[in-house]
C-alpha cells in the first residue's frame, strides 16, 4: 500500500473543505482520496491516520470530535493554491507548512 502523499490531502481539502467554518471527517477525506486512481485500494481509515496525525501536529488539522474510527476536524487557516514558476505544476499549502516547494520539481515557492 503506497503512502498516502500529504499533498493529495491538501488538495482535497483544498477543493472540498476550504472554510474554517466547515466541519470534516477522516472518513470524507478517505472518500475522495478513493476517486484517485492511486488509491483506489485503501479500504480503511486507519490507513490514512499517520498522515493526518502529522498534518494535526504541523499546524493545519484542528481536531473538534472522535466517534470510535470517526475523526472530525476544522481548518485552523484556509489553504492556498500556488502554481510553480519552473514547471507551472499546481500545488496546495496550508499557513502551517514549511519549507514551501514544488511537489513537481522541487524549486522553492
Ligand atoms: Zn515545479
Amino acid at each position: 500500500m503506497p503512502r498516502v502523499n500529504r499533498q493529495d490531502i491538501n488538495k482535497i481539502i483544498f477543493d472540498n473543505f476550504n472554510d474554517t467554518d466547515i466541519r470534516f471527517s477522516n472518513d470524507e477525506i478517505m472518500y475522495h482520496l478513493k476517486q484517485l486512481e492511486s488509491y483506489k485500494e485503501l479500504d480503511d481509515v486507519l490507513e490514512i491516520e499517520d498522515v493526518l496525525l502529522e498534518m494535526e501536529k504541523s499546524g493545519m488539522l484542528r481536531p473538534i470530535a472522535q466517534n470510535f474510527n470517526t475523526r472530525y476536524y476544522r481548518l485552523w487557516n484556509i489553504l492556498e493554491q500556488a502554481s510553480c514558476k519552473e514547471c507551472s505544476w499546481l500545488c496546495y499549502f496550508g499557513k502551517s507548512d514549511e519549507g514551501k516547494a514544488c511537489t513537481q520539481c522541487g524549486a522553492k515557492m
